[in-house]
């Protein structure tokens, strides 16, 4: 067996490995690169295999740093099947889809400005043809995806649908266990069920996000958005919360269902202003089976995410309308940070408004506009004009899809618990600071740790 690490090397996005196995070559997912723009486009266009040299995928789950490339790999001419579980398909479909467009309108965008043709990575009718060749696997039920290949998928509890992959490999007489650990969840995150490690690896690829600190907990968390929600709304101000269209809006509608239950929070309008979010949140009510059954309000409620207050605005104009409309409210929006979609109209509107709060619920990767919410610098660039921040910004880590340092290393002794254990320790998905941290820890508890570069490539 060989390994390629082709993305999310010392880095958090393009989430992408190729294993090379029986003469076979299969991706462990496909992720678009974000960040810096001109050189996430460079790394973007370039595929790190020939499509028709590619014999299969296995997709993770279906966030867009995993997921965002498959379109211009069929664009390409891969012809090989993307395995799945269910939800990761149906929420593909639409993140594909919308990735497909912000793709569009930026080449349109560009061919404008430097008055010639910008092709645009793909298109929606690259998006449509990509769900075709993926085929779904329910979770904990072994496949055959090649004679002498055997794939699993695994709770992951980072997303709906989101999975840890199992491959085993029978090559010369001898079976090969690598494990991917895809994005590791955590215990206790709102609708979706806890992870749930594999037990015994020979060699083991895992994330590292949070490699370097550990989270509050949740319930530290939602005292917190019960407080910031409850001071802006005295204010007569805005919540403006960024969010993953996938997952985390799903979330903080959830919890903010709960405050408003518990009479924690008082009623105002929340405003789930984005599309995606919208589709998103109907295969979540698709899959209720993939719900964590022990949770209070799945119990209590059949209708988790429709309630008296909250609004699903999916028409621009209705968007465009909350900008004059008065605070309280909540408004819910897309990109999860801050690089497109709606919440950028929010932010050019509101960001100048002491009166306001700009809640930051998730990781902000280097060189975004999320970022510099986060570090408060005194303006933002959005849509080309310098907008002060005023708003006041409040950061909760505590609902962070992502297992902190314990977590992670929790999850690697459960690997570790079964048999083989593993020999080789690949560290992915994350800056270069979080891993260096947990490398450091893992090697203390006696792992073989590495920590590849982009295109590195190892024998197993
Ligand atoms: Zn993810
Ligand atoms: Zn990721």
């Amino acid at each position: 067996m060989e390994i390629t690490f082709a993305g999310a090397a010392r880095e958090v996005t393009g989430s992408c490995h190729l294993v090379h196995t029986n003469g076979r070559t299969i991706a462990l997912d496909f992720g678009l690169f974000q960040g810096r723009r001109s050189e996430s486009d460079r790394k973007n266009r370039e595929l790190p295999t020939d499509p028709g040299q590619l014999d299969a995928v296995v997709l993770s789950h279906a966030h867009i740093d995993h997921a965002g490339r498959l379109p211009l790999l069929v664009k390409s001419g891969f012809r090989g099947t993307i395995w799945c579980t269910p939800a990761t398909r149906d929420l593909s479909a639409y993140m594909l889809a919308d990735s497909a467009h912000i793709q569009e309108k930026d080449a349109e965008f560009l061919t404008r400005r430097r008055k010639e043709h910008a092709e645009p990575l793909y298109s929606m009718a690259d998006a449509a043809l990509t769900l075709e060749q993926m085929v779904s696997v329910p979770y904990d039920r072994p496949m055959e995806i090649f004679p002498g290949v055997r794939v699993t998928f695994v709770e992951a509890g980072h997303i709906l649908g989101s999975a840890s992959v199992i491959m085993e490999c029978e090559e010369r007489g001898r079976t090969i266990k690598l494990v991917f650990s895809g994005d590791i969840g955590r215990k206790g995150l709102p609708i979706i069920r806890d992870p749930a490690p594999p037990a015994g690896a020979d060699v083991v690829i895992v994330e590292s996000t949070y490699g370097n600190r550990d989270h509050p907990t949740m319930h530290d968390a939602k005292d917190r958005l019960a407080a910031i929600v409850t001071e802006t709304a005295k204010r007569g101000g805005k919540v403006m919360i960024p969010a993953f269209a996938v997952g985390r809006t799903q979330e903080i509608l959830y919890e903010l269902r709960d405050l408003v239950y518990q009479r924690r929070i008082p009623e105002i309008p929340i405003f789930i202003d984005s599309p995606l979010a919208i589709n998103a949140t109907s295969v979540f009510e698709l899959h209720p089976d993939a719900f964590d059954a022990r949770e209070d309000l799945i119990q209590r409620s059949r209708d988790v995410f429709r309630f008296n207050l909250v609004r699903y605005t999916r028409e621009a104009s209705e968007s465009k309308a909350l900008n004059t409309m008065r605070g309280p409210m909540v408004i819910i929006a897309a990109s999860g940070m801050v690089e497109s979609g709606r919440i950028l109209h929010h932010l050019a509107n509101g960001a100048d408004d002491p009166r306001n709060t700009i809640l930051i619920v998730g990781f902000q990767a280097e060189h975004t506009l999320g970022r510099r919410i986060v570090e408060r610098q005194p303006t933002i660039k959005v849509f080309g004009d310098e907008i002060p921040l005023r708003a006041s910004v409040e950061v909760i880590n505590g609902y962070s899809a992502h297992a902190d340092r314990t977590e992670l290393r929790e999850w690697m002794h459960h690997v570790r618990s079964g048999k083989p254990s593993p020999s080789r320790v690949f560290l992915v998905h994350g800056e270069a600071q979080a891993q260096d941290a947990f490398a450091a820890v893992l090697r203390s508890d006696g792992f073989h740790v590495e920590i590849p570069d982009r295109m590195t490539h190892v024998a197993i």
